[in-house]
């Protein structure tokens, strides 16, 4: 049998590419670290996505790649609601890569506390100082499939306004501005495709004092009209909760109808 004699440094050079000691996180099986203790030099990187921060091995130093943004976020892929570490391009704002968040006990055990600086959070994500194998942190493969989510070309970014009549299917985008000035002033809104009814805007409907049907005292003040139905706890339910408390309504709950 043929035995190949590679010592440590072709072999660091064959392996080339990213490197051991970016913190990419490029998917490979985990190398023994005891095998870059020694190596300073980063090796130039010739394909993937740019690394966001090196680390020198012996000090554990961090050198900040400005081209990269991170951000230490919360996965919606599922109900869990786990942390995920987000990845971006500056210039472009593109969606370079999802992973785990150091700071989340669902990605990383042990994870960091919050005051632990983010220069630490870049240390977890390598090998060097001792760190990545402690709490090198993951999210799920369909946590990194939000990815796709995000960059797929149908995903709605702009408001969208009914342009036919319900159920056509037929809408048009319109600007941040028009929908908050519509949905609070009201009026009749959809003149422009022939449908003459006046629509209530907020507005009209911000009365904490009157009483919506005085027969019927225990339905409340006018604003409880406004009825806010969610979707599901997962963190944007407590933006509408502020929301709704704010504008004067207990009629907010999730579709679970629980
Ligand atoms: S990382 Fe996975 S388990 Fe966690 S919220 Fe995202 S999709 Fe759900």
């Amino acid at each position: 049998m043929a035995t190949i004699n590679l010592d440590r440094r072709s072999f660091l050079k064959a392996a080339g590419g990213l490197g051991a000691l970016s913190v990419a996180g490029a998917g490979l099986a985990a190398p023994d670290r005891r095998a870059f203790a020694d190596e300073t030099a980063f090796p130039e990187q010739k394909h993937g996505n740019p690394v966001e921060a090196t680390i020198d091995p012996k000090t554990g130093d961090v050198t900040v790649n400005e081209d990269v943004i991170v951000r230490n976020s919360a996965c919606l892929g599922c109900y869990s609601s786990c942390g995920n570490r987000l990845k971006l391009d500056r210039a472009s704002g593109r969606l370079l890569s999802v992973g785990g968040n150091p700071y989340h006990p669902s990605c990383a055990y042990p994870y960091l506390n919050f005051e632990d600086p983010l220069e630490e959070a870049y240390r977890t994500m390598s090998f060097a100082h001792g760190k990545g194998n402690i709490v090198r942190a993951t999210v799920c493969g369909r946590g990194q499939g939000t990815q796709d989510g995000y960059s797929q070309p149908d995903r709605v970014t702009v408001p969208l306004k009914r342009a036919g009549k319900r159920g056509e299917g037929k809408w048009r985008p319109i600007t941040w501005d028009q929908l908050i000035t519509e949905v609070t002033e009201g009026g009749k809104l959809f003149a422009d495709i022939g449908e003459n009814q006046d629509i209530e805007g907020f507005k009209a409907l911000h009365d904490t004092e009157t009483p919506m049907n005085p027969d019927q005292p225990d339905l409340g003040p006018i604003s409880n009209q406004v009825v806010f139905l969610g979707g599901r706890g997962d963190g944007r339910t407590t933006i509408g909760t502020r929301f709704s408390s704010n504008f004067g309504t207990i009629n907010q709950y999730g579709h679970g109808s629980t």
